[in-house]
């Protein structure tokens, strides 16, 4: 438990929160501020940062719960969509540092959006970039 983190505050029951699914690893409670009702915050009961930082015992577990939350949250809101949201890191809009996914439900013309002006590679740009990916991920695979 990190002092100060809102979501640990859930887990430990200092704050109270609409719960929809908790084991030993995972907790799954709706976003007091939600998108569309029913949306869903699933967190690793230990706390880590951001998805990165999650061993992937915690992950498994987290994403297990998400996609059979994915279902439930349809069923529940009459959704016939959702979306799956991880905001890491301040500057991607993480504002409790606390890993969460988030799943929201979606509707036809909800006003829910996540767009931008999309980019355009320029010259052999696109090639090099996939190229130097998979050099750091392969050095990545050799360190561990
Ligand atoms: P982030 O921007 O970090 O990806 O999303 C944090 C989410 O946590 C927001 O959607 C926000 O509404 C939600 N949130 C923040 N504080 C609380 C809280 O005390 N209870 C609940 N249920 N959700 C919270
Ligand atoms: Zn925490």
């Amino acid at each position: 438990m990190e002092k100060n983190c809102v979501f640990c505050k859930i887990i430990a029951g200092e704050i109270p929160s609409a719960k929809v699914y908790e084991d030993s690893k995972v907790l799954a409670f709706l976003d007091i501020a939600p998108f569309n009702f029913g949306h869903t915050l699933v967190i690793p009961k230990a706390h880590y940062h951001c998805f990165t930082e999650i061993p992937a015992e915690d992950l498994t577990a987290m994403m297990t719960v998400a996609q059979k939350l994915a279902v439930a949250l349809m069923r529940a809101t009459g959704a016939p969509a959702y979306n799956l949201l991880m905001n890491n890191g301040q500057v991607a809009g993480q504002e409790v540092p606390h890993a969460h996914l988030h799943i929201i439900p979606r509707h036809v013309d909800d006003t829910v959006a996540f767009s931008a002006p999309q980019k355009h590679y320029e010259g052999d740009a696109l090639p090099e970039l996939a190229a130097k990916i998979r050099e750091k991920l392969a050095k990545q695979t050799e360190n561990q």
